[in-house]
């Protein structure tokens, strides 16, 4: 469904190109909730932004691109990075960070989905019949459809969430791309997107992709999941496996930093920082806060390879088990 072939991207800045995704090569599937983890700063959202082709000065990819493939009302679609955006909406959607300050606060909303509804659909329907659609959408997913006739400022920061993820879902897109969709959300709300989330994918069959900083939310709803440190891919797998057997020391240190039901341990944060990203350590990028880092952790690039079917990490120690 998605490729992600071997891509790096960049920032270009006065003082050069900060380099903020290196070499990140791995395949999303058709029907699978996808989550991305890390710790802020690590890459997350300017891989989602390349995965919806908003490639936008400063932003430059260096190498390596995307492919968007799959199949929809009987046809076959196939899209490569520079070419993704011409199937904004209908094969991909966006739920950008902060979506509760994307909508505009003095227009009302049935006019934002009127906007944001794609142009074959508009040719199609009247307006009328549009909006009737986006009525029986919102009843769909438990929504009032008299919210249509609301402005945003009116709604909770909770219930204009679920409006923007409704409207990123309309055209039953093939993919949804959700940049930490809980952020800054009550815990009983969050739980609720959540749920929201889960069961449009359920019913849509579609691939979501989640990005968050918090684990729980991966534990939660994502079958697969990949982790990323410093802009590079570091362990990509089953989500059940990673939290049950995580490989590389970071996401060891990530899964152990979780509090757990029962458990009465002291947890620790992970010590130290990550790298600035322009200037990067020669070797493993994580060797300066790994306990486990040898000499050849600080002068050799680890591969992100396949440990075992369906597991793939970047890591030396890892490296006696390579398939
Ligand atoms: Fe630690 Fe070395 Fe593995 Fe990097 S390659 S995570 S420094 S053991």
């Amino acid at each position: 469904m998605i490729k992600i072939d071997h891509l790096s991207t960049s920032y270009s800045t006065i003082n050069g190109p900060v380099h903020v995704i290196n070499d990140v090569d791995f395949e999303i599937y058709d029907n699978e909730i996808f989550g991305i983890a890390g710790e802020s700063g690590c890459g997350k959202t300017t891989l989602l932004k390349a995965l919806y082709d908003i490639i936008e000065f400063p932003l430059v990819v260096d190498s390596g691109k995307m492919i968007l493939s799959g199949e929809k009302n009987g046809k076959a679609f196939s899209y490569e990075t520079g070419q993704i955006r011409n199937t904004w909406w209908n094969n991909i959607s966006y739920v950008p960070q902060a979506a509760q300050s994307v909508l505009n606060p003095i227009v009302p909303l049935k006019n934002q989905f009127l906007d944001s509804i794609c142009k074959e659909d508009k040719k199609k329907k009247t307006k009328e019949e549009t909006l009737k659609k986006v009525a029986d959408y919102l009843e769909e997913l438990s929504l009032s459809p008299d919210l249509l006739n609301a402005y945003p400022f009116q709604l909770s920061g909770g219930m204009r969430q679920r409006v923007i993820i409704a409207l990123a879902t309309f055209m039953s897109p093939n993919v949804v791309l959700a940049d930490e969709p809980t952020t800054a959300l009550d815990v009983v709300v969050q739980r609720g997107i959540l749920m929201m989330l889960m069961r449009l994918q359920k019913q849509l069959k579609n691939t979501m992709v989640i990005v968050s900083h918090d684990m729980g939310v991966h534990y939660q709803i994502t079958d697969r999941m990949g982790i990323m440190y410093s802009g590079k891919l570091v362990e990509l797998g089953k989500t059940e496996d990673i939290f049950e057997k995580p490989l590389h020391p970071y996401t060891k240190m990530l899964v152990g930093a979780l509090p757990r039901v029962g458990d009465k341990s002291q947890k620790t944060g992970i010590p130290g920082r990550p790298p600035a990203l322009t200037n990067p350590p020669e070797g493993c990028r994580f060797a300066p806060r790994c306990q486990k880092a040898t000499d050849e952790c600080r002068k050799t690039v680890p591969k992100f390879h396949e440990v075992e079917p369906g597991r793939f990490a970047a890591c030396h120690l890892l490296n006696d088990t390579t398939v």
